[in-house]
């Protein structure tokens, strides 16, 4: 049994196993407790009231963004709160749709989730700058010969996952940012999948931007960071206009508040900052290298169980450099069906695109099966995974 489990009150109260982590996290006690005694007790809006109460909300919402800071080893004022990853991205690719012009190009890979993905491919036709996507090999990896082939002195963004959310392949951020660097182009980091499986050390990658959504980090719904350097983040122009990100306002002109605030516009999701706080705390505690580990061992156990199923294609054949993340189909049965018997059987994962249409059809299929562990799951979980897999096969064959 996970130590962990007794954390997370879902598993107190229902009978699931819950292996689709990479679509959302269950939340801790702790995350869900904070919620409920901020709201009865703290509640205010931040960063304008008078009272006492106004200014603990702003105090917790501040240092939520310290916490976040510390977690992913970033200057504090380089930590911006979006409601999600998608926002976050969207906040860095409206920027750069005025910023690019025709000639420049954009870089992302094949594996993107849409979310990093299409508001690309957005800013391109905005700025008629050119959108090129570098390929995905048969056993799941960034074909980094393609990379080097794609990235010239005329790319200007290079946006890529830190670990696909359908392949559960890590790509090797480092060298990719690096070459990228070499070249001159910023480099954006999706780490809405990384983000929960393993440290962070924004300043130590050196990328440019690096996104992730605190829902999938044991955190609540609503609430995702932006991080970028100064510079980087000085050089976008506001993603929204409103309260709370003016320096000065009048009929002639308004002028913009520094980083963070300038990207903060309107009343921000505070609440969920301080619940992702809390998420981070408690994450903290266990540390994040010890659930790399642990989910790192338990990926292994999952594949070796998987691979006894003669009738499983995986996506991305090289099943050694999965973490956390499996996708599959079973050679004659829809997707859809295996998941709706497993569903039955009251195991949780999910079927579809994953939001990924472009690397589904790499691999010639339109939909999958998907497996993603969380640290509160364990061999236990796996095994009656297994069995009702096997069970829902031959209902099937
Ligand atoms: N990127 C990746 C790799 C993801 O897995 C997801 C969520 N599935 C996102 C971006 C978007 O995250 P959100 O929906 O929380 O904004």
């Amino acid at each position: 049994m996970n130590i962990y489990k007794k954390d997370f009150p879902i598993f107190q109260n229902t009978s699931i196993i819950f292996l689709d982590s990479a679509a959302s996290t269950q939340k801790p006690r702790c995350v869900i407790q904070e919620l409920v005694d901020f709201y009865s007790t703290s509640y205010a809006n931040v960063h304008r009231g008078s009272c006492d109460l106004a200014n603990i909300a702003t105090q917790k919402y501040e240092n939520a963004r310290q916490k976040v800071a510390n977690f992913i080893h970033a200057p504090v004022k380089q930590v911006i709160f979006t409601k999600g990853a998608t926002e976050s991205i969207n906040l860095v690719a409206s920027g750069f749709s005025r910023l690019l012009k025709t000639g420049d190009e954009v870089l992302i890979s094949e594996s993107e989730h849409h979310a990093n993905f299409v508001p690309w491919q957005q800013a391109c036709l905005l700025s008629g700058a050119t959108f090129k996507v570098v390929q995905t090999n048969k056993d799941g990896q960034l074909d980094i010969a393609d990379f080097k082939a794609k990235l010239s002195k005329k790319t200007k963004i290079v946006s890529l996952t830190h670990l696909s959310n359908v392949l559960g392949v890590k790509n090797p951020i480092e060298e990719l940012i690096e070459l990228a660097h070499n070249v001159g182009a910023m480099v954006l980091i999706d780490g809405s999948q990384s983000i929960a499986h393993m440290p962070i050390d924004v300043q130590a990658l050196n990328c440019d931007f690096f996104v992730f959504s605190g829902h999938k980090l044991y955190g609540p719904t609503g609430i995702g960071v932006l991080y970028g350097k100064k510079e980087a983040l000085n050089q976008l122009p506001p993603y929204q206009y409103g309260g709370d990100m003016i320096k000065t306002v009048s009929i002639e002109e308004t002028t913009f508040s520094d980083i963070p605030n300038k990207f903060e516009a309107g009343t921000p999701p505070f609440v969920e900052a301080i619940g992702l706080g809390v998420a981070i705390d408690y994450l903290s505690q266990i540390g994040m290298k010890q659930i790399e580990t642990s989910e790192k061992q338990l990926t292994h156990y999952l594949l070796e169980r998987l691979t006894e199923i003669p009738s499983i294609s995986f996506m991305g054949t090289d099943t050694n450099i999965k973490q956390g993340i499996v996708s599959f189909t079973v050679n004659g049965i829809h997707p859809s069906d295996i998941a709706f018997a497993l569903g039955k059987q009251h195991i949780c994962v999910r079927v579809g695109h994953h939001c990924a249409i472009p690397i589904h059809e790499c691999f010639k299929s339109s939909v999958s099966l998907r497996v993603s562990l969380g640290l509160y799951n364990d061999t236990e979980d796996i095994d009656a995974f297994i069995t009702a897999l096997k069970k829902a096969i031959t209902l099937f064959e």
